[in-house]
């Protein structure tokens, strides 16, 4: 029975795609749209212009056409550092002694060292050509800021990152390769918006968050000249852009003559794990298989399985339009002692309908249970996760051990996002025994369920 596969199949490079794909337009119950929070009224392409570009806002706001094109530039640098290999974890198999398949889907070859890149070039594509001056953004991690900046730098287009404090103390060498591509890097709350300078008179030693540093982006994208802002991630255009990596895979699947079973994916805001299944819950909607999709997520930052369904603010200062997400609430602040990204309030509205409507389910993980994971996979696999990653990494594990307790042979794929390589500071934690379990309770999680917005 065993079929002999390759440690890692790469397509032909002439098999990248050209068309990325909008799962929305096949599926039944339409995310929510988003929400002018002043009127609530759906927000329109009108509105949305002063943010992004024309080309992403169309995209933005379109559930039905199935395929866009991917613009000859963008395909251009995607050739740089794609396809990217579909990888089988022969020496995880083994350590595991399950008789599981396990493949992984590998995003980290590229500088940025995640999958981001593949949404960045798309958007700094875009601001280029509609003749913006510049771009802004924010960055948790540093991940999606190093992204936009490569992508930035490789169109010659201006970006000002506004990074979140915790992350620009934590990470200063985030800081410098953003700074090797030329990008203004700012550390949020600043006093370079209003948002932050209120932020920072309330409370003076904030950590900043996520939410805050994309108020701090979004204010200065609008305020100033000729400039559009970029997410990256969350977003129903990031997750069209990062579909590239669900129709590499399935191709690459449909090479080996293989289909998952079950398919892992760690959930921030939800953009790798809405690339990757892009294709394969095609088939689910439209019934021609039936994989399981799992999102796997932080228990500190539990949004799905803990989280509400509801219009929420995508920010602190609540100044973006509303989604209709899982959500902890815009208020929402994660504890400091949380090290592995995936530390977003909200949950992509295409992926929580589908959760909503039972096409997926989520699993919560605790992080020392994660880097043990991620130091086990390390080894055998020789590839150094990103703590994100790791998350989808944890899962796989679980499951490939069910397999071996129940001896079914299942194929299982998993979204290896990206690597480590800066997220050094929270290895040493784990090393040297310091990371702590955050579960916030109850009570806390209630505080940021008081914060969304009072409108159902
Ligand atoms: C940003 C990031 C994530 C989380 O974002 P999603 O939008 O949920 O994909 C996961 N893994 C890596 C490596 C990242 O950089």
């Amino acid at each position: 029975m065993a079929k002999k596969v390759p440690y890692r199949t790469y397509l032909p490079e002439e098999k990248i795609p050209k068309y990325w794909y909008n799962l929305r337009a096949d599926i039944k119950n339409k995310p929510y749209p988003l929400l002018n929070p002043a009127t609530l009224k759906p927000v329109t392409a009108e509105e949305l212009y002063p943010v992004f570009t024309k080309a992403t806002v169309e995209q933005e706001l379109d559930n039905d056409t199935r395929y866009f094109e991917i613009p000859e530039p963008v395909r251009e640098l995607y050739k740089v550092y794609r396809p990217s290999p579909l990888i089988r974890a022969y020496n995880l198999e083994k350590h595991l002694d399950t008789p599981a398949r396990i493949y992984y889907k590998f995003e980290g070859n590229n500088t940025s060292g995640s999958h981001k890149l593949n949404s960045a070039i798309a958007q700094a594509y875009y601001a280029k050509a509609e003749g913006f001056s510049g771009l802004t953004t924010e960055t948790g991690a540093g991940q999606w800021g190093t992204a936009l900046s490569e992508a930035c730098s490789y169109f010659g287009l201006p970006l000002t990152v506004y990074m979140v404090k915790v992350s620009y103390n934590q990470k200063p060498f985030r800081k410098t390769v953003m700074q090797v591509f030329g990008t203004d890097v700012i550390a949020s709350p600043s006093d370079t918006t209003q948002v932050g300078r209120m932020l920072l008179e309330k409370d003076p030693d904030s950590n900043g968050s996520l939410g805050c540093a994309i108020s701090e982006a979004v204010e200065k994208a609008v305020t100033s000249q000729n400039m559009r802002y970029a997410l990256g991630s969350v977003l129903n255009q990031v997750l069209l852009h990062q579909s590239v990596i669900g129709l590499e895979c399935k191709e690459a699947m449909e090479m080996l003559d293989e289909y998952p079973d079950i398919i892992i994916g760690c959930a921030g805001g939800g953009s790798n794990l809405g690339g990757l299944i892009a294709p394969f819950m095609q088939d689910k909607l439209t019934g021609k298989a039936n994989p399981r999709i799992v999102a796997v997520e932080p228990a500190s930052c539990p949004s799905f399985t803990r989280g509400r369904y509801a219009y929420d603010f995508c920010d602190t200062g609540r100044i973006t339009p509303m989604a209709k997400m899982y959500t902890l609430g815009c208020g929402f602040m994660p504890s400091p002692n949380h090290a592995g990204g995936l530390r977003y309030h909200g949950m992509a509205p295409m992926l929580s309908q589908l959760y909503h409507d039972g096409y997926m389910e989520a699993v919560a993980v605790e992080q020392s249970k994660v880097f043990a994971a991620a130091v086990l996979f390390s080894k055998v696999e020789t590839v150094l996760p990103a703590p994100e990653s790791a998350h989808a990494i944890c899962a796989a594990i679980d499951e490939a051990i069910k397999c071996r307790e129940s001896g079914e042979a299942k194929t299982i794929l998993f979204g290896l996002s990206g690597t480590g390589y800066f997220d050094l500071t929270a290895y040493n934690e784990f090393l040297s025994g310091k990371m702590t379990d955050y579960i916030p309770t109850d009570e806390e999680l209630q505080k940021g369920f008081d914060s969304l917005p009072k409108i159902e």
